[in-house]
């Protein structure tokens, strides 16, 4: 913070309080994001229930200071610590789940009370913190954990949705690239109406409500990666954003690697000793995410895929049940595959020298981790916005190559299958020696290593986060 002090105020005169939505995906960016800002001299609090706090206090900074209220369970007929990644919630629960974390507004509004904070940094999924900050003249920064890309195309979709009657397909409006969306990839929150999670149709209402009122938009992206789209979210959509990514760069020591999201160290040991046997890029790494889960149906094509492409992998299966492995599957994949039930190290995998490549489900802070691995991906989306990452992946960047996934479906059951043939041609493909593949390659070390450049000093992401901290702390003055 030396600049700040050359510009005759301390960043550590600055205050903010951050407040994570309980969900892993979440959580884990803003912690990165609190110990970035940290770093540059704020003083941070944060606000979580105990439960998140056990698991974030491994990777948090010494000098932020936790800050607990609890979650009234019972109130709203919750299992007590449902915020823990390892419970995940039915669908009927996870609507109790939003209506306790809305109660905590008084808590919070109490601790803004005490604390007076120079601002509140607080999750999307949090839009009644807007009005509790407000009414304490407290600026409101939301944290939007996905794409500047992906934001440009839910407000292009939004605007052309009501005119596009029947259309399988369309070309989505007043965008700089040319992107073509079939009907079943997009975000639609329609879809939502008349399933369990309707309840989020009213919730949306109120984000989008409040998010224009907002102070601004804090993003975990970094703006080489997408400049035209950062421009068109300025400039078009008219927010005020700062792009403070990649935020998981902040990780570089292999203690928080390994807490991250909660420790396994014997796990996180054992692949980093499989690792360590295979040569460079060799393995590809698997995972969808914190919440894919699969039909037996399709986790058994994903096994036959994996197996019959020849390459080494590591594959992270989050499904409960595990009796559906084909016949003497073990045996057969012996020293090649890996398969890693439940929550994986995933940035030390990423980032180990034998990983080649990455099969993600695109989800945003997925998607940002492989980028900053330098890795090419294989691309398979499954709902909320990650047919848009997609787009972004496969034809903005052209580190990416689609599995084929179409239809935007959370249910595993009703998914349309996508086939081993399909996944070994794509594995193939993806780990391949050919021309288009060794280009990819190159395009996305390239990225990996922008990205490193946005973070560090003098970077367009490190400008950010100093042109934003002055901001704030010049308009206390004003106050
Ligand atoms: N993650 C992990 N281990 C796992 C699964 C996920 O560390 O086994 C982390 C991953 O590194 C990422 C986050 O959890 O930071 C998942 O976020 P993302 O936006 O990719 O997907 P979501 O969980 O929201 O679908």
């Amino acid at each position: 913070g030396s600049s700040f002090s050359a510009m005759g105020s301390k960043a550590n005169d600055l205050h903010m309080l951050f407040f994570p939505f309980m969900m892993q995906s979440h959580l884990l960016p803003l912690v990165d994001i609190a110990n970035i800002f940290a770093s540059r001299g704020a003083r941070i609090t944060f606000l979580t229930t105990d439960v998140t706090a056990s698991i974030i206090r491994p990777t948090i900074d010494d000098s932020v200071h936790l800050h607990i209220i609890s979650i009234p369970y019972a109130e709203f007929g919750l299992p007590d610590g449902c915020e823990d990644n390892d419970f995940p919630l039915s669908l009927d629960l996870r609507k109790n789940f939003f209506k306790a974390v809305a109660s905590l507004c008084h808590p919070f509004d109490a601790v803004l009370r005490d604390l007076i904070p120079d601002c509140v940094v607080t999750d999307m999924f949090l839009p009644w913190t807007y009005h509790v900050a407000a009414a304490r003249g407290i600026p409101r920064l939301v944290f939007q954990g996905i794409s500047n890309f992906s934001l440009c195309i839910m407000d292009a979709y939004e605007r052309c949705c009501p005119l596009l009657g029947e259309a399988e397909s369309f070309v989505l409006p007043g965008l700089p690239h040319r992107i073509e969306l079939l009907k079943t990839q997009a975000l639609d929150l329609n879809k939502l109406a008349g399933t369990p999670m309707e309840f989020m149709l009213e919730i949306f209402k109120e984000i989008h409500e409040v998010e224009p009122k907002s102070y601004g938009t804090v993003m975990n992206s970094f703006y080489e990666l997408e400049p035209q789209y950062v421009d068109h979210h300025r400039e078009v959509m008219g927010r005020r954003v700062w792009n403070v990514g990649p935020v998981s760069l902040c990780n570089q020591n292999v203690t928080y690697k390994l807490a991250r999201g909660g420790e396994q160290p014997t796990l996180a040991s054992e692949c980093l000793k499989w690792l360590d046997k295979k040569s460079r890029g060799s393995v590809v790494y698997i995972c969808f995410g914190s919440k894919g889960i699969f039909s037996v149906a399709q986790l058994k094509e994903m096994a036959l895929g994996l197996e019959a492409s020849n390459h080494s992998f590591i594959w992270v299966v989050q499904n409960g049940e595990n009796n559906w492995f084909p016949e003497g599957y073990d045996e057969r994949i012996k020293g090649r595959g890996m398969v890693i039930r439940g929550w994986a190290p995933q940035l030390l995998i990423l980032n180990h020298i034998a990983v080649g490549g990455f099969v993600t489900h695109c989800g945003w802070n997925s998607s940002l981790e492989g980028i900053c691995a330098g890795l090419p991906m294989i691309t398979w989306p499954l709902g909320a916005e990650q047919f848009y990452n997609e787009k972004l992946l496969v034809e903005v960047l052209k580190v990416g190559v689609e599995v084929g996934s179409k239809v935007f479906e959370f249910n595993p059951e009703t998914r349309p299958i996508i086939e081993a043939s399909i996944i070994e041609a794509a594995v193939r493909n993806l780990m391949g020696e050919g021309e288009v593949a060794v280009e990819r390659r190159r395009r996305a070390k390239i990225l990996g290593e922008n990205a490193r450049r946005a973070i560090e000093k003098g970077g367009s992401s490190y400008n950010e986060i100093e042109k934003l901290m002055q901001e704030l702390i010049n308009q206390r003055k004003h106050v």
